[in-house]
């Protein structure tokens, strides 16, 4: 499978080509050879790579709609300061900068003379984003306009510097940048060509790219008679060329080359490093003559000391299982947001949801479905116990944290801490809190007919005791309903009393002059089966997780969709003859010969173990196959008789889509008895999470 992936990852594998031709321009293999060829490599030829970095990146943002963004900047501008400080010790000995001139080499220049790159491409990224909203036609004219003028002042300089009126331009450029390759002039062409990705023929490409080097050959060496070149990094035909030469490319890629795209970035931070050590170790030995005026020898040498530091520092990168090795959950945030969306339309207008991210989310991975909430304007979250409230705040959830289990009163300097909000059980607890002297948020629990915890409704007394307790600072009334989602009509009396009973004791609170703050007592049933409430929230567990506890109409009709998917390997497939036996009890016994696949994900992951013996099933290259004999721990069986493709690697689906098929949560939790809330919460800690 990773042969497959990585074969024809023609844009990662020119990327290792482009760092060595980066280390021929620092290091000038052919110069003992001759002049001019030295100049057609390195100042012609070599003048690819840079161009080619910057299409990669303007093509991969691009593609990601420039959503990504923020991640590359991010990880280059992390990149530019590990180079920065791998070079100081050069700089040092150098002499240094002074301050001023530190944060100028720093923002515009780069602090030695490989590192121009990385300020150029952040700048540039910015650049190229803000042009990209004007459509393309008009960005690509604005950048090759700023690119035409970058030209003026560098392989055009003698031009450009004979005018009276640009010969100021540019010296007013160059105070703050070195060369006009380093400001707004060069990057954000490449970029944005990058992401325009052109794509022709691979003759037309290949001709095209032949045609536009030997151009770029011709007009370089006459750029070069002429002596107008104040720096080589810029040709009129370099952008038509890389055109061509990225078409080329993109025209075998497919797939990705981690390992070469990180070696890449390696070799192009490392080889300043093994130009200095090898001319300081040839020195040292005496074999100067040889390692540094033999300039073949010289650039072997830097680039054979480059590669074995590169490969040296990426071994020791730390390497992680794949989540989606064994057994693992797919988690979809799109639909968990489409399912906020959902839901929040079905609410009164100012009553907000709470997103209920309990139990790990119920299983989905609290962090990523708070984190993913939070981005997109959520700010109430709720959850069953202080560990978990904490682990929300670590995580960057800021707002409000509902904790609607019990705390011990001796935990309130954690709440306080945390700035958690605590339910208040009963009376008695809120009297602990209280007691525990420290000021705390908490909301009070009211108990209209559950009978579990909460006040009693009616006990309007213990109420007004509670919103006078100094400690506690009543910031919300709630109650749960426990009949919601039944369909029968007493079950439907039952909630209209469990609501009047609530807003009566809210009513009463107003009425007496205390503030009951923000109600709340819709839980998923409530909002999928009630009109919309006078309420300020609306605590929704299960139903943003797409699927419904019992039954998948109520949450099919409203257009939830499931956000979990669980999925396995097949670990290996075996044949069984009629009449023998497999697993633990020889449960199953063969009545036909049968193909017989062992799943990677057993009990221990949280599945029910009488789903087997239950008609349970999965999906594997889209097709429905029986589970049978005993689930064990690990592993279970699945009879792929009827499945003659199914091959050992093969994606095994537990919960949700393959093809044309799906397995809903809720039909796994009904075979068990049980439902979605119970199956879910309790997959296991040991499956690997994928979120997409
Ligand atoms: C778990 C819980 C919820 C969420 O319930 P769902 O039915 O999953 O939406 C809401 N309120 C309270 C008090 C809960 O304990």
């Amino acid at each position: 499978m990773s042969a497959a992936r990585s074969k024809g990852a023609a844009l990662d594998r020119f990327r290792l080509l482009a760092a060595v031709l980066v280390v021929c321009i620092h290091t000038s293999p052919l110069s003992s050879i001759g002049g001019g060829w030295d100049f057609w490599l390195t100042r012609v030829l070599a003048r690819a790579a840079v161009p080619f970095f910057l299409m990669v990146s303007g093509y991969f943002l691009a593609r990601s709609e420039w959503k990504s963004t923020g991640r590359f900047l991010k990880k280059t501008a992390l990149t530019y300061l590990a180079g920065v400080a791998l070079y100081l010790p050069l700089n040092l000995y150098n002499g240094g900068y002074g301050p001023l001139e530190w944060v100028r080499k720093l923002l515009a220049e780069g602090t030695l003379y490989h590192l121009w790159y990385f300020p150029a491409v952040i700048l540039g990224v910015f650049i190229a984003r803000g042009l990209s909203r004007l459509g393309q036609p008009a960005a690509l004219a604005i950048a090759a306009l700023l690119y035409l003028i970058g030209l003026g002042g560098d392989s055009y300089y003698g031009l450009a510097s004979s005018l009276p009126g640009p010969a100021a331009f540019y010296q007013a450029v160059f105070v703050l940048f070195g060369y006009t390759r380093n400001g707004l002039f060069f990057a954000p062409l490449f970029l944005l060509l990058g992401a325009a990705g052109k794509r022709w023929s691979q003759a037309v490409s290949l001709t095209g790219t032949a045609l536009l080097l030997a151009a770029m050959t011709a007009e370089g060496f006459l750029l070069r008679a002429l002596d107008w070149q104040r720096h080589d990094s810029m040709y009129l035909t370099l952008p038509l060329c890389m055109i061509f030469l990225f078409s080329l490319l993109l025209g075998q890629n497919s797939g990705e080359d981690k390992r070469a795209r990180r070696l890449s970035l390696l070799i192009y931070l490392l080889h300043p490093w093994s130009i200095v050590l090898v001319r300081g170790g040839a020195k040292a030995v005496g074999l100067g003559a040889l390692l540094v005026e033999k300039s073949v020898v010289h650039f072997f040498a830097v680039l054979g000391l480059t590669l074995a530091l590169a490969l040296a520092l990426d071994a020791l990168r730390p390497i992680r299982p794949s989540p989606a090795a064994r057994a693992w959950k797919e988690i979809d945030l799109e639909a968990l947001k489409h399912n906020a969306e959902v839901l929040r339309s079905r609410l009164a207008p100012g009553c907000k949801l709470m997103a209920v991210v309990k139990a790990d989310g119920y299983g989905h991975g609290a962090a990523a479905v708070a984190r993913r909430l939070q981005k997109d304007g959520a700010d109430a979250f709720a959850v069953a116990c202080l560990p978990e409230g904490i682990a929300l705040r670590r995580a960057g959830i800021r707002g409000l944290i509902l904790i609607l289990g019990y705390t011990p009163a001796e935990e309130a300097p954690l709440l306080r801490r945390w700035r958690l909000t605590q339910a208040v059980a009963d009376e008695d607890h809120g009297a602990a809190l209280n007691a525990a002297g420290v000021p705390l948020h908490v909301h009070l629990a009211i108990d209209t007919g559950m009978r579990r915890l909460g006040v009693p409704a009616e006990d309007t007394a213990a109420l007004a005791r509670l919103c006078g307790m100094k400690n506690l600072r009543v910031d919300g009334v709630f109650s749960h309903l426990c009949v919601s989602d039944a369909p029968e009509p007493s079950a439907k009396d039952y909630t209209q009393g469990q609501l009047a009973r609530f807003y009566r004791a809210v009513d009463w609170l107003r009425e007496n002059g205390y503030d009951p703050g923000g109600v709340h007592i819709q839980a998923s049933g409530g909002i999928l089966g009630l009109s919309p409430q006078p309420c300020a929230y609306a605590r929704a567990g299960i139903a943003l997780y797409g699927v419904g506890s019992e039954g998948a109409a109520d949450s099919v009709e409203a257009g939830l969709r499931p956000v979990l998917s669980l999925r396995a390997r097949v670990a290996c497939v075996r044949r069984l003859r009629a009449g023998e036996a497999a697993g633990y009890g020889l449960a199953f016994q063969a009545r036909r010969d049968t193909r017989l696949a062992v799943a990677s994900i057993g009990y221990a992951d949280g599945l029910p173990r009488e789903l087997a013996q239950r008609g349970g099933r999965v999906l594997i290259r889209g097709q429905s196959c029986p589970m049978v004999g005993r689930m064990c721990m690990d592993q279970l069986f699945v009879d792929v008789t009827d499945a003659p493709d199914v091959r050992t690697g093969d994606m095994v689906t537990l919960i949700g889509q393959d093809g044309g098929l799906t397995i809903r949560a809720e039909e796994v939790s009904r075979r068990c008895g049980t439902i979605t809330n119970e199956l879910l919460s309790r997959l296991g800690r040991r499956i690997g999470q994928v979120v997409r």
